[in-house]
């Protein structure tokens, strides 16, 4: 395998030379002749540090699609971003933007709704999130239910294009028409 001259970092066992890769990186995982090398001093482990990344395939637990964990992306997640070694990517790229989406909407969602006396402006937004939520599956259909209670105070004319999507989920969940 070409690309790996490894030079014992002086942090580990100066002097003796010796490779480690990802436990859970197996070789049928990995992608010949991308390994780069990684710098263990900014590692942090529980077990053992990593020497060299290779490029690894992975099936996103999201959609189910394969997808490349780059030897660079791990070495900024273990060496910039502070992630532990141990940490492993199981979602692509867009899987992992939808998530994170998700999560922000969480957040300001759950700010909203402490929030003694919302504006328009806030219930609108509530709305958006809690709609979004919705689509993700994450809340229950049956909150849309909430979506509308939210968007009364709101002006006619923001509210249509949610209400919009407020039927349209509605008329997925009971087959031959809309609910209520
Ligand atoms: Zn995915």
């Amino acid at each position: 395998m070409t690309g790996l001259h490894p030079v014992p970092p002086a942090a580990f066992e100066p002097g003796a030379p010796y490779i480690n890769f990802h436990w859970h990186s197996p070789e049928p995982a990995r992608i010949a002749n991308t390994a780069i090398q990684a710098d263990v001093s900014l590692q942090r482990f529980t077990t053992m540090p990593v020497t060299h990344y290779f490029d690894v395939k992975r099936v996103c637990h999201g959609c189910q699609r394969p997808f490349l964990f780059f030897a660079a992306e791990q070495k900024h997640w273990y060496e910039e971003l502070g992630f532990s070694i141990e940490a492993d990517c199981n979602r692509c790229v867009p899987c992992r933007k939808q998530q994170q989406g998700i999560a922000r909407q969480r957040e300001s969602y759950q700010r909203l709704f402490h929030i003694e006396h919302r504006t328009p402006e806030e219930n609108l937004e509530m709305a958006e999130c809690c709609l979004a939520l919705i689509e993700a599956s994450v809340f229950d259909r049956r909150q849309t239910e909430r979506v509308r209670m939210l968007i009364r105070s709101v002006p006619e004319k923001a509210r249509q294009a949610l209400m919009q999507r407020v039927l349209e989920l509605e008329r997925e969940t009971s087959p031959g028409g809309a609910a209520r």
